[in-house]
């Protein structure tokens, strides 16, 4: 395929097709999911999202790479569902800074029956900021769906990690079907899905390219595709894996850009161990959309500020709502950024 060839919306990947999409030389990649991306997007905006922990760490899966795993010592400080009105707080400073999607995340296996008319307040409480909304709490079941969607929950993040096969060796405690059928649940509902997954857990290409198949395969296109590179905690089972070449890394996103055309792909967890340089070529490779605020997830997120000068010395505009001027929206972005340094409210953000 060229790069100027028009790009099909399939659900029918193979996973020859895909690893010989991979295999292909670097530029050659690159400049076709350039081209996919030109047809779908402005190349040269990005859109973003603040991350907020809305409960923190003790949580009973036992997910080999996160340090908020109650099955692994990280030392990691536990905080129990925050109350509402803290979290409506943290939304409107992000909305001010310039986010135009509020995501919160609870470690929980599933949200229970005493938690969720609080997780529902939070939805509504954010949604009537005027913000997009979106939440990762673990399984659903069809009720839990139905009552988040009637609350405005416009996206549900709930990732597959990785291939069928390779998921074994990193989560036992919940299955690979259990996951599939949240994400059913959640496209019944008519709530946008957030599905993505991590490179660097010890998966070999045919895992990466099998994520990307289950992905892509599905009946809809997830609207949001996280692609997180691990972070290595101490503590945590997958803390002496061998770090991803960087050049594998934007294979991936290339891939994904090239497989789900009209997806945003998003640079997550792991940016900080990324220069300029890499962040620059990932968005090359078609990934339009990242986090900022202080913190990602429990982990270090570059500095919100940081990044607003990357995207100036890049040209990238974020990706505006429509109500926002773009001026006014970028400079207040610019001078929120700045008093945002010392906030405290963007912090330990789960998956
Ligand atoms: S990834 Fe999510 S489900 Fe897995 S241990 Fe961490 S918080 Fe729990």
């Amino acid at each position: 395929m060229s790069a100027t060839a028009a790009s099909v919306t399939r659900h029918d990947w193979s996973l020859a097709e895909v690893k010989a999409l991979f295999e292909q030389p670097f530029n050659d990649l690159i400049f076709q999911a350039q081209g996919v991306h030109r047809q779908h997007f402005d190349a040269n905006r990005v859109q973003v999202s603040t991350l907020l922990s809305i409960k923190t760490g003790a949580c009973p899966e036992d997910c080999k790479y996160c340090p908020q795993s109650g099955h692994y010592n990280t030392g990691l400080d536990k905080e129990k569902l925050m109350e509402v009105q803290k979290v409506l707080d943290a939304a409107a400073e992000a909305k001010a800074i310039g986010s135009t999607r509020f995501c919160m995340g609870a470690a929980w296996k599933h949200p229970s029956a005493k938690d969720m008319p609080y997780v529902l307040k939070m939805v509504e409480g954010v949604k009537a900021l005027g913000l997009e909304t979106c939440m990762t709490l673990g399984k659903l079941d069809q009720e839990q769906t139905k009552a988040l969607a009637a609350a405005g929950l416009d996206y549900y993040n709930h990732n597959l990690d990785t291939s069928p096969e390779f998921y074994g060796n990193i989560i036992t405690t919940r299955t690979y079907a259990d996951r599939l059928e949240t994400l059913s649940y959640v496209r019944e509902s008519g709530m946008k899905i957030c599905s993505g997954g991590i490179l660097g857990m010890g998966e070999s290409l045919d895992d990466r390219a099998g994520l990307l198949i289950q992905l892509a395969n599905l009946p809809e296109h997830p609207e949001s595709v996280p692609i997180n590179m691990l972070v290595k905690v101490k503590g945590t089972p997958l803390a002496e894996e061998q770090d991803v070449d960087p050049f594998d890394f934007i294979r991936m996103l290339a891939v994904a850009r090239i497989m789900m055309p009209r997806s945003h792909v998003r640079l997550s967890a792991g940016r900080e161990q990324m220069n300029e340089q890499m962040q620059a070529l990932a968005f090359l490779a078609g990934a339009n959309s990242i986090f900022y605020g202080e913190k990602l997830l429990t982990t270090g997120n570059p500095q919100a500020d940081k990044d607003m000068l990357l995207f100036k010395r890049l040209g990238i505009q974020p990706e505006a709502r429509e109500e926002h001027d773009d001026e006014v929206h970028q400079a207040a972005i610019e001078q929120a950024l700045v008093e945002q340094r010392d906030s405290k409210l963007f912090v330990n953000a789960a998956v």
